[in-house]
């Protein structure tokens, strides 16, 4: 039998709950032979998820998730295969990191100003060592009793459209493409069942994507059947994962469940 490969994975290093070296023995608990950590505008846990990845038998291919936009619409971009040392990228990936603090303090004024009394103190205290995001501030939002639940933050605050929301630093689909490019990756769209529709998903295989990810526990077998439809019309890699984020969320049993047979991943790096 073929081995299963995930490609999408969250750790720490930005709104995972768990350590590398979790994650990693989860996955091969989980019967993966392949992975990729995914972590969003971050690639500090590749080193890592490499060494425990040799000891346990899983091989780790580095990988990162971007951020796009177009328009208001905020899309998200995996690259695979990239030199996770590369200046250029880690440059960016500090930048979007530093903006994406600057995001979480205006989010933290908008709430003060309709006197939800959060401080960024105890949203860093999610975020630890991750890269901050809204998920975080869900969590500390729930953690002080501002709400009753983790979605709640969402639909009440920090959703698109809802009075706490703030855009993220705008970055189009090709500049995100052709920085991992330019670090020797490859890009694919994620789980472009949430929010893509069909003039976007060309717009992003016009702008140069290598592929799309068409299995993702967002897609329904029709959504999978309809994109693996796009890959083979348009010549592109299909990739896929379970978009894991340590058990916390809806996701307690989806590792193992999402992914793609490892002969894909070859297919992925025949292309590079
Ligand atoms: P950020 O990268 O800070 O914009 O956070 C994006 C993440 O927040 C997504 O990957 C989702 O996990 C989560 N998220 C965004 N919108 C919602 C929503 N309406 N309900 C629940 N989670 C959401
Ligand atoms: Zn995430
Ligand atoms: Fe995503
Ligand atoms: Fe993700």
């Amino acid at each position: 039998m073929q081995g299963k490969a995930d490609l999408h994975l969250h750790t720490k290093h930005s709104d995972g709950s768990l350590s590398t070296q979790e994650l990693v023995e989860r996955a091969k608990e989980a019967g993966l032979s392949i992975i990729s950590i995914t972590d969003h505008d971050n690639v500090a846990a590749v080193d890592e998820a490499i060494a425990v990845g040799k000891t346990l038998g899983v091989e780790v291919i580095a990988g990162v998730e971007l951020s796009a936009s177009i328009g208001d619409r905020d899309i998200h971009i995996l690259g695979y295969f990239v030199d996770h040392r590369n200046g250029t990228l880690l440059e960016h990936l500090e930048f979007f990191r530093q903006e994406r603090f600057k995001r979480a303090e205006r989010i933290i004024e908008k709430l003060n100003d309709l006197d939800v009394p959060l401080t960024i103190q105890s949203v860093l205290e999610q975020a630890g060592i991750g890269a901050v995001g809204r998920p975080h501030i869900a969590n500390a939002l729930l953690e002080e009793g501002l709400t009753e639940t983790y979605h709640e933050a969402f639909s009440r605050y920090l959703g698109y459209g809802k009075p706490a929301y703030e855009k993220k630093y705008q970055v189009s689909p090709q500049a995100a493409i052709e920085l991992l490019s330019s670090a020797g990756g490859v890009s694919f769209i994620a789980h472009p069942g949430n929010n893509i529709d069909d003039t976007v998903l060309l717009e992003l295989i016009n702008a140069g994507v290598d592929g799309i990810e068409v299995i993702h526990p967002s897609h329904s077998p029709e959504r999978v059947a309809y994109y693996s439809g796009i890959v083979g019309e348009y010549f592109l890699l299909a990739s896929g994962g379970s978009d894991f984020h340590g058990g916390k969320r809806n996701d307690y049993d989806t590792l193992g469940k999402y992914y793609v047979p490892e002969s894909q991943v070859a297919v992925i790096r025949h292309r590079l």
